[in-house]
């Protein structure tokens, strides 16, 4: 029989939850509220249930459970070292509980490295060999898979993209640092791009003035695709930070793809040419020209990528 996986993605405040083939196809799908505050034995008694629920339609259980989780991730030994919206499930062998409960094998990754190996499967089809996927939302995480397997690092902690520095002594970034890719490219970062323009600027016309107040990445997307300049000069930041970014790690990795996942991401059409440009402008032509730099079309694919990674063995 054809292997099939669960895969959930818990973030701070939804668990998704797939169920998805071993080819990458997903065959059924649920979410429930995370609710650390309510405890991990309770979060662990709900998920597992919601798991049972999602197989019973199938017909079969999942050979294998995977687990990716929003923070710095032990995935030997299967907890959460560090995780800023999940206090409450640090340090808790969370892995071997679920496999324990739900009697099969289970793996646990940051969320970051599921949504790469699940752009590797779902949308690349195994066909390159060496990629990065970026999401992009609140935070800018990032995932490697190096010779088609998932790079963890020494500490499981490679591929924290959004840590680089990409301007030295810049921008202050959540992490405490100065620089970061983050600070011109995540949510908060763009949130005060448009802030600070309008505030420079106050002759210059731009809808956004109207909604000054609570301004959201969507906002700034809607307003730049409609024409606002401003707004574009704001995607135009992204891009070009993001450009520097994925430069960078292009040169160091001489990878085939970038793959860009999250919800900051459905804006990509107003800023992946600055990215296209910042990679046609490197003078090292041959990697910055192999490499595709691409916009996510799956939904879940963190949650895709962590059942799919549960059945690697
Ligand atoms: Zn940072």
């Amino acid at each position: 029989m054809k292997r099939l996986a669960v895969g959930m993605d818990i973030g701070g405040t939804f668990t998704k939850l797939v169920a998805v083939s071993a080819a990458g196809r997903l065959l059924a799908q649920a979410q429930v509220p995370t609710e650390p505050a309510s405890g991990v034995n309770a979060f662990i008694s709900r998920v597992s249930d919601a798991v049972r629920s999602l197989e019973r339609p199938l017909g079969r259980k999942a050979d294998a459970v995977g687990i990716g989780v929003a923070g710095d991730v032990d995935a030997d030994g299967g907890r959460l070292r560090f995780a800023p919206n999940l206090k409450e499930f640090e340090g808790f062998p969370l892995r071997d509980a679920f496999s324990r409960g739900l009697k099969r094998p289970a793996c646990m990754h940051n969320d970051a490295n599921t949504a790469a190996w699940g752009g590797y499967v779902v949308e690349f089809k195994r066909g390159v060999e060496n990629m990065a996927a970026i999401t992009m939302g609140t935070g800018i995480g990032g995932g490697l898979v190096l010779g088609r397997r998932l790079f963890l690092g020494s500490t499981g902690s490679a591929g924290e993209i959004g840590h680089m520095r990409i301007i030295p002594g810049g921008a202050r970034c959540g992490c405490g640092g100065r620089g970061c890719l983050e600070a011109y490219a995540g949510r908060h970062a763009i949130v005060r791009a448009v802030k600070r323009l309008l505030a420079q600027e106050p002759r210059r016309r731009s809808v956004l003035r109207s909604c000054s107040g609570r301004i959201e990445p969507c906002d700034a997307a809607e307003a730049a695709a409609a024409g606002d300049p401003l707004a574009r000069d704001v995607w135009a930041m992204v891009g070009r930070a993001m450009g520097l970014g994925i430069s960078n790690l292009v040169m160091l990795l001489n990878l085939d793809a970038v793959i860009l996942v999250g919800g900051v991401s459905r804006a990509g059409p107003l800023f992946i040419g600055e990215i296209q440009k910042s990679l046609r402008r490197n003078p090292f032509r041959t990697p910055c020209r192999h490499v595709r730099v691409r916009l996510g079309r799956t939904s879940h694919l963190g949650a895709l990528g962590a059942g799919l990674l549960s059945l690697e063995g």
